[in-house]
């Protein structure tokens, strides 16, 4: 009996043990030793954003027309206001808006980096234009604020780009490796007629960049409670993306007499079964990181729970999934986004189909996603087919230990004070995607913070936050 009572005494002694030392292994990030710099406030560029957002460069959809005389306005906004980004440096035109500009650098062995933004925005529904404070194309300006659709997405990179081009340019800077400058036109609606062609002319060009920048992850000092520092999350790669149909056949006929069942009515119960259950969760590399790395300035508790995965790996998917957000991050998520079926009230349908819109984690694929389709519904009646014109599946991550992440990291810190950087997976898709099947990194973040409003009401900038953006930019461009 004594025996048993020191075996378990021991084995539990061992338990704890493993459990503290992880713990005190996760070792908090000290304050950088950067040092950060002066940002002057640029009432000029805020006055370049305000007119940007006036010109309505609006994506309205997949399939529906562009508004090209707004867009050639732009054009020629960015002619007038960036003469020498015009004048010094190589401009092409990719189907008539998307433009790439070749900023030549002193040393042309070293592969060339290539920063991104969209110039296109998405609509502001009609019924919700009386919601915003300003009208908003107004591009209004009030304190330290500039209000309107693109204040955040995706403008506001593209004008920080420009200005710290121009900026340059006026002191004669030269970089030391080749920039490419690349606006599209259309990231808003997939990419497919900007971003995606940008990325075959380098392709075709044999142009293999080092590092890609593009919009993605942003500065927070509100979502992550306990943290009591800036939050700088650099995306390292993104969700893939698929859209699965469903469809159903039954005859229909009078609605005074209906069957049992009706096409309606077995979609309704697949797509029901299909949102019962979630694909299996995946704690991808990035997540891992900022879980560490935040967990680094939290409790004691905090800190062993995640440093101690093996253990609490249940309960920390489990409280990643009680947020929307953080539950992406864990899961392939699969809703129903098109339901389509009935042309007369007294009519019951032959066909009810419903589309499926998926967002892909690393380490799964557009087949799984199938897969969990078909295995939930079970039911033959119920085909079950992927879409090919959109799918795109997961990203390969770039590595945070790749110079270009540590490049960011510590340009970010010259910025941000008291910053903490961490890597982490965007949730959306990007123009970038196109870039990373030939690109040695990519990576996705500007150096605003908080951002608001960005498909939505009341989207914002400050002018603070704009001129870090233009600050960011021109460290990035003086890298060696
Ligand atoms: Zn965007």
């Amino acid at each position: 009996m004594k025996k048993i009572l020191l075996v378990v005494a021991v084995a539990a002694i061992a338990f704890v043990s493993v459990i503290l030392f992880n713990t005190m292994k996760l070792k908090s990030e000290n304050q950088s030793k950067i040092s950060t710099i002066d940002i002057p406030k640029d009432d000029s560029a805020a006055l370049h954003l305000s007119e940007a957002i006036q010109i309505k460069t609006v994506s309205y959809g997949d399939t529906l027309p562009i508004d090209t005389s707004e867009f050639l306005k732009f054009r020629s906004f960015m002619e007038r206001t960036y003469p020498l980004m015009h004048s010094k440096l190589e401009k092409q035109s990719f189907n008539q808006f998307s433009y790439v500009f070749k900023w030549k650098g002193k040393d042309s062995t070293k592969a060339p980096y290539v920063l991104m933004a969209h110039m296109d925005v998405v609509p502001v529904e009609a019924i919700a234009e009386s919601k915003w404070t300003y009208p908003s194309f107004s591009g209004t300006i009030k304190e330290d604020t500039i209000w309107g659709r693109g204040a955040v997405d995706d403008k506001s990179s593209a004008i920080a780009i420009m200005e710290a081009t121009e900026q340059l340019l006026r002191n004669n800077f030269i970089p030391e490796r080749t920039f490419y400058l690349c606006f599209g036109h259309d990231e808003e609606i997939a990419g497919t007629r900007g971003a995606r062609i940008v990325s075959k002319w380098f392709k075709e060009n044999n142009i293999k960049p080092a590092f890609v920048l593009d919009e993605g992850g942003m500065i927070d000092t509100e979502k992550f409670k306990d943290v009591n520092r800036p939050v700088a999350v650099i995306a390292t790669g993104e969700k893939g993306f698929v859209n699965v149909d469903i469809s159903v056949t039954i005859p229909g006929g009078h609605s005074s007499q209906p069957e049992k069942e009706t096409a309606i009515d077995v979609l309704n119960n697949a797509i029901l079964k299909v949102r019962e259950k979630q694909m299996p969760p995946i704690i991808t590399p990035p997540l891992q990181s900022l879980l560490e790395l935040t967990a680094t300035e939290q409790s004691f508790f905090k800190k062993m729970v995640i440093s101690n995965m093996w253990l609490f790996k249940g309960m920390i998917i489990k409280n990643l999934e009680e947020n929307k957000q953080t539950n992406a991050m864990v899961h392939t998520t699969l809703v129903p986004t098109i339901v389509k079926a009935g042309i007369k009230d007294n009519v019951i349908p032959s066909i009810a189909n419903a589309t499926f819109n998926s967002r892909i984690l690393p380490g799964q694929s557009s087949d799984d996603v199938v897969e969990f389709v078909r295995k939930a519904i079970n039911d033959e009646r119920v085909s079950v087919k992927k879409q090919t014109i959109s799918l795109m599946e997961a990203s390969s991550s770039t590595p945070s230990d790749h110079p270009s992440f540590k490049m960011l990291s510590s340009i970010t810190q010259k910025i941000v004070p008291n910053v903490l950087v961490s890597p982490y997976l965007m949730i959306g898709a990007t123009d970038s995607r196109y870039y990373r099947p030939f690109s040695e990194a990519v990576l996705n973040f500007t150096p605003m913070q908080n951002a608001k409003g960005f498909h939505g009401i009341d989207e914002r900038i400050g002018i603070t936050d704009l001129s870090r953006m233009i600050s960011f930019y021109k460290l990035v461009m003086a890298e060696k």
